[in-house]
């Protein structure tokens, strides 16, 4: 029986079934994510005679740290070895799958980036991706499967429990690894509750953001949601016809109603919904798409906008020129939009989302060596 991921209630129930009170439920999810005491040998709290009866009727099960990939300005690339997870993908596209291509263990991949008082682990919420997004690594492996709740904090988990020694006082959190954070949300949403729970991982829900290519259900669903992170829109364009060759996904949910559902979405104190515009020269870079992104954002509320310059990689795109780099940035900021231009992180070791999967594309021909 698998406990990471399982909720305070869950561990309760689950203690109760093996004829121990259900407090012992609140004390293991106190060790695992609050501790973070990964086996129960370590779980203290416990009675001796419980943590062996645990040892034999239970598990937490922790992904193989396959290879780290250690950056110049400290950001740690990791690469997780996961199951196959057959169970977890529906019939229908197993088949497909395995179709186009054997079932192998999933791999996914995190980032842990440290910085002057905080840390940021960027996760993957899926291992592939179906959304197909054109300058994206993470779309040339199609969708593998789903990953657990469980799955999804352990890659939180390990890379915190790794550098404990140093951490900073703050984390956050992106989901804006592989995958499409709304189209696992169950999975999705029951780690987040734990990731922003006070007596969880105890992450500050504004120290968590979420990206999406733009799933408009699954962006009304987090409006509702008690706990949630920040709402990141992965934008990349400027109009419908410019977004539906560079992320298809457009021509199921086109800017209209993803603006409507962006303007719609509930902020807290100083909360802004994010939009991100990867800059690739000559296709979205223009002083006219400056301009028609100024126009977007009118009317939705707070918001900010994050540019950041295409990282030259495998893919046919070209790093934007400098100056329209800065001409774009001058456009918004003028007319008063909050515009912040990044950089990626760990630029040394493709640590930019959505290329996050070049190591596993260039992989799948000769198996990486395992150097975790
Ligand atoms: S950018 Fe995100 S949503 Fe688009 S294909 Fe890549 S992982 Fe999927």
């Amino acid at each position: 029986m698998e406990l990471l991921g399982k909720s305070k209630d869950e561990l309760r129930e689950i203690c109760v079934g093996m004829g121990e009170p259900a407090y012992r439920g609140g004390q293991i999810y106190h060790a695992l994510y609050a501790e973070r005491k990964l086996d129960f040998r370590s779980m203290t709290n416990l009675p001796a005679g419980l943590r062996e009866k645990f040892a034999k009727e239970a598990r937490i099960s922790l992904p193989v740290i396959k290879q780290r990939f250690v950056s110049t300005d400290g950001s740690v690339r990791y690469l997780f070895e996961l199951g196959t997870g057959e169970k977890s993908l529906p019939t229908e596209i197993r088949e497909n799958t395995e179709k186009r291509r054997p079932l192998r263990p999933a791999s996914v991949e995190a980032v842990f980036m440290p910085s002057d008082g905080r840390q940021t682990i960027c996760i993957s919420t899926q291992a592939g991706c179906a959304v197909d997004c054109q300058f994206c690594m993470t779309a040339q492996l199609g969708l593998i499967r789903n990953l657990t709740a469980g799955e999804i904090l352990a890659q939180v988990l390990l890379p915190l429990e790794e550098h404990k020694e140093r951490l900073a006082p703050r984390t956050n959190i992106v989901l804006m690894g592989q995958g499409e954070p709304l189209l696992n949300y169950e999975a999705v949403m029951a780690a987040v509750r734990i990731l922003l729970d006070n007596t969880g991982m105890a992450i500050a829900p504004r120290h968590a953001t979420l990206s999406t290519s733009g799933i408009v259900p699954g962006i009304e669903r987090l409006a509702g949601e008690a706990l949630r992170p920040k709402l990141a829109i992965s934008l990349n364009a400027s109009s419908d016809e410019q977004r539906d060759m560079l992320m298809p996904i457009n021509k199921k949910y086109p800017l209209r109603v993803l603006l409507e559902a962006c303007k719609k979405f509930p902020r807290g104190a100083r909360e802004y919904v994010t939009f991100e515009y990867v800059l690739l020269g000559g296709v979205n870079d223009s002083p006219e798409d400056a301009g028609r992104v100024v126009k977007m954002m009118t009317d939705l509320g707070r918001v900010k906008v994050n540019l950041i310059p295409w990282n030259p990689g495998a893919l046919p795109f070209a790093e934007p020129d400098q100056g329209r780099v800065a001409a774009f940035h001058k456009i918004l900021l003028d007319r008063g939009i909050p515009v912040f231009t990044r950089y990626s992180r760990g630029r040394d070791v493709m640590a930019a989302c959505g290329q996050l999967a070049l190591t596993q594309i260039e992989n799948a021909a000769s198996p990486a060596p395992v150097a975790g």
